[in-house]
């Protein structure tokens, strides 16, 4: 997702782009590996300005996804919906200190990203809010009984019978348990 900083205009630039799921690596390898469903493609609006060569950026981006329950799969909708806020410039300012000397600072210190040429990326931004809006532990609810270890049976649908297995394997153990006389 490129923005073409030329475009923005002084008093400021909306815009709206879309772009499938599969443009962002790190969510293409949830999808493949984590079972995640991506319902739409990322939507996100940008306002854009530039005040002192400094690009600002506000956006705001959503998505719905279906992602599996960490206990017993069963998928279940999220609408993900976030904003964000970023200032980018082509060239890290020089910034002296108190005594005259040049401040050795990075862009993050600095709290500013820097583009190359004469485009944002806005990929890895956007790429990341959305890893931050996601669920940490997704569950279908908390009272999420799982799946049976043993079976794989669905313990919020049925109860599996491998409890009761066990309790009976513990009773025939002790049944040929004999006390020396
Ligand atoms: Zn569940
Ligand atoms: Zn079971």
């Amino acid at each position: 997702m490129q923005l073409q900083v030329a475009d923005i205009k002084e008093y400021g630039t909306e815009l709206q782009i879309e772009q499938a799921v599969d443009q962002y690596p790190i969510l293409a390898q949830l999808a493949e590996d984590e079972g995640y469903v991506f319902l739409t493609p990322v939507q996100v609006t940008v306002s854009a300005s530039v005040v002192g060569g400094v690009v600002e950026l506000q956006g705001t981006l959503r998505l719905d996804v279906e992602i599996p329950c960490g206990r017993c799969l069963v998928a279940s909708r999220y609408a993900l919906e976030g904003q964000f806020h970023q200032s980018y410039v082509d060239e890290l300012p020089n910034i002296t200190g108190e005594d005259g000397e040049e401040l050795e600072l990075s862009a993050e210190e600095m709290g500013l990203e820097v583009f190359d040429g004469d485009a944002i990326d806005l990929t890895e931004e956007v790429q990341q809010q959305v890893l931050l809006l996601l669920p940490t532990h997704p569950l279908c609810s908390e009272e999420c009984k799982g799946l049976c270890i043993e079976c794989g049976a669905d313990l919020n649908r049925e109860s599996c019978r491998c409890q009761n297995q066990k309790v009976s394997m513990h009773f025939a153990a002790l049944k040929d348990f004999k006390v020396e006389k």
